[in-house]
């Protein structure tokens, strides 16, 4: 209906347009010169007057014989027409203009008022999309999630299974006088199932799920925002018991000082508080809960978190090993495939969301239907493996040359041998020098261990394996002829290295201080902590440097057995360093 309407208001303004242009055009061609009675009184009497046009104006139009027109005052006498009728003059009473001139006038009228009825029913509709969102939603109703498509997230589960019972059976608590979550907030990484667990509430329940994402409030006219909070808060209540789900809360919600410019941001604060708003306005016998997801809960305005608001919040991470390894199966369940180690698979693919996972398998699918084979194969998840971390290999590259393929081959290498030699838990499970569609012109592959912290010794390997790339190129071929294929790792180092003097209290400048968290006075600290950065990388730097030339012989071999084979294995890799 909104489509139609957004291509309807196309018509209105073709035709207000072809008729003003018709009004203008008209009213150019009205333009005749005046002249004076005497000069009429003339003609009329040397018989030079074809038509006079009278209408109630006070002008009168007058065509000659020869087809020239003037226009002069009209005298108003009884006895002009008689005259003019006498002498043969052919007399148009125009006291109601043509047909032909109204037209265009009445035309451009009604397109206007099109316009604006249009333009009027829209900015309705805008407020109350939402309920055009949450008929989608109801009407999904039917084929509703349950916990049963959430895997993992085993903790996260449990928690929200108290909401669950909540909103079978709101009576039961309001009964014991417990006071029940209005809402709820799941905040953790980008695509670990929060939206996911939000509709298996609702679908466990049995009740409605409607959904708004806070970054539909940004950019939007003032008022609006609000006015979506109210209309979807509404809705819900009228169906009784219901889940509103808001994603992106943080778009909404964040912390004042946390803006970037400053200001306030008058619809933010404006649709924060009809949030607050209605949901103080509910009572807990209604049976409505709200959950809002965010990446980051410490970006939240304190004012969100109270009691009686969002007060219980519940972390949903990034999977571990087990909880991938259900995620895969959970993902294959339905798709034909081979006897696969699916263990191996969540062993390798550490810090994947959920959503990554889903992706990787879903990629191997697509390769499986592209192969025409059976079923999809161990080979086509490595296949999507790889696509998945570093995008789709470039096929056409013929163009690539042989000493480029050299400095590849050795900036490869030496991110391999770093991380081999220095970080022997972090698997090296492929290097190569096959560009990527994703830009890249070669990657290693490492399976990170998986961890929950990491101490400084590791991050500091870390860094030198990001920078073996570089260090490599300058061993081989000098100062002069480093590259710009290092951008990546660079800037990698620079995010770990700030990260540690920064924010995990690892430096000298600022000691056990988090950079962040002193407010307007870190400006001052900008320069000093820069500097132990680059202090930091370049000594990091200098013994990359000193533990490849002492390995050289081991870089020289990786290397050169890439640029003939191209892609090394893991098994390949081992073969080469034992
Ligand atoms: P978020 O809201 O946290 O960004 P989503 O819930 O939108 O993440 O997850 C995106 C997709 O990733 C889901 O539709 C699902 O296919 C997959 N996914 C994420 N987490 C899980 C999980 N724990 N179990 C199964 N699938 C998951
Ligand atoms: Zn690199």
């Amino acid at each position: 209906m909104n489509k139609i309407k957004k291509y309807y208001i196309i018509f209105p303004i073709i035709t207000a347009t072809i008729s003003l242009i018709f009004i203008i055009m008209t009213s150019f061609n009205d333009k005749v010169v005046n002249k004076s009675y005497s000069i009429f009184k003339e003609d009329l009497n040397s018989d030079k007057i074809s038509t006079v046009i009278m209408d109630k104006s006070p002008k009168m139009k007058i065509i000659l014989s020869d087809g020239d027109e003037y226009s002069t005052d009209n005298p108003y006498t009884d006895t002009i027409k008689e005259t003019l009728l006498l002498k043969g003059v052919e007399i148009k009473d125009e006291s109601t203009p043509p047909l032909s001139k109204s037209i265009p006038s009445v035309v451009f009228a009604i397109s206007l008022i099109s316009i604006l009825a249009i333009v009027v029913l829209k900015a309705r509709n805008n407020s109350s999309i939402t309920s055009m969102d949450m008929e989608d939603f109801s009407k999904n109703k039917k084929a509703a999630l349950d916990f049963d498509a959430v895997a993992g997230n085993e903790e996260a589960k449990e928690s929200l299974m108290d909401i669950v019972d909540f909103l079978i059976n709101p009576e039961k608590y309001q009964k014991y006088g417990a006071r029940m979550p209005k809402g709820v907030i799941l905040y953790g990484d980008p695509g670990t199932g929060k939206t996911l667990l939000a509709k298996a509430v609702a679908g466990e329940a049995g009740v409605p799920f409607y959904a708004l994402s806070g970054s539909d409030f940004v950019q939007v006219y003032v008022g609006v925002g609000a006015a979506r909070v109210r209309n979807l808060f509404k809705k819900a209540k009228s169906h009784g018991k219901a889940v509103i789900f808001i994603d992106e809360i943080d778009a909404i919600g964040k912390a004042r000082s946390n803006d970037k410019n400053g200001s306030s941001n008058g619809e933010r604060d404006q649709t924060l508080n009809a949030l607050l708003t209605e949901m103080s306005g509910f009572g807990q016998e209604e049976g409505i809960v709200v959950i809002a997801a965010t990446n980051r809960l410490d970006m939240l305005d304190k004012a969100l978190l109270r009691p009686g608001r969002f007060d219980r919040h519940i972390e949903v991470s990034l999977p571990d090993v087990n909880a991938r390894e259900k995620i895969i199966s959970l993902h294959l369940k339905n798709k034909p495939h081979a006897n696969l180690d699916v263990k191996d698979i969540a062993k390798k693919t550490t810090y994947f969301s959920g959503a990554k996972l889903e992706s990787l398998v879903n990629e191997s699918a697509i390769l499986a239907a592209k192969d025409n084979s059976n079923c999809i194969t161990s080979a086509h998840i490595e296949s999507a493996y790889s696509i998945t971390l570093a995008g789709h290999e470039k096929k056409e590259r013929s163009y690539l040359k042989e000493e480029d393929k050299l400095l590849t081959s050795y900036h490869e290498a030496g991110h391999g041998i770093v991380s081999l030699l220095l970080l022997p838990n972090d698997k090296v499970s492929k290097i190569t020098i096959i560009p990527t569609t994703k830009g890249a012109g070669g990657y290693t592959l490492t399976i990170p261990e998986d961890r929950s912290y990491h101490r400084v010794d590791y991050l500091k390997n870390k860094i030198k394996v990001s920078l073996g790339g570089r260090a490599a190129e300058e061993i081989i071929f000098g100062k002069d002829k480093i590259s710009t294929g290092a951008e990546g790792d660079i800037s990698q180092t620079t995010d770990i290295a700030l990260k540690m003097i920064t924010e995990y209290g690892m430096g000298e400048t600022l000691g056990l201080i988090k950079l962040s968290s002193v407010g307007s006075l870190y400006s001052s600290y900008g320069n000093p902590v820069i500097e132990e950065c680059k202090m930091l990388v370049n000594t990091l730097y200098d013994e990359t440097l000193e533990l490849l030339r002492e390995n050289r012989h081991l870089l020289d071999k990786i290397a050169l057995n890439l640029l003939e084979k191209e892609t090394l294995y893991e098994d390949d890799i081992k073969e080469l360093t034992i």
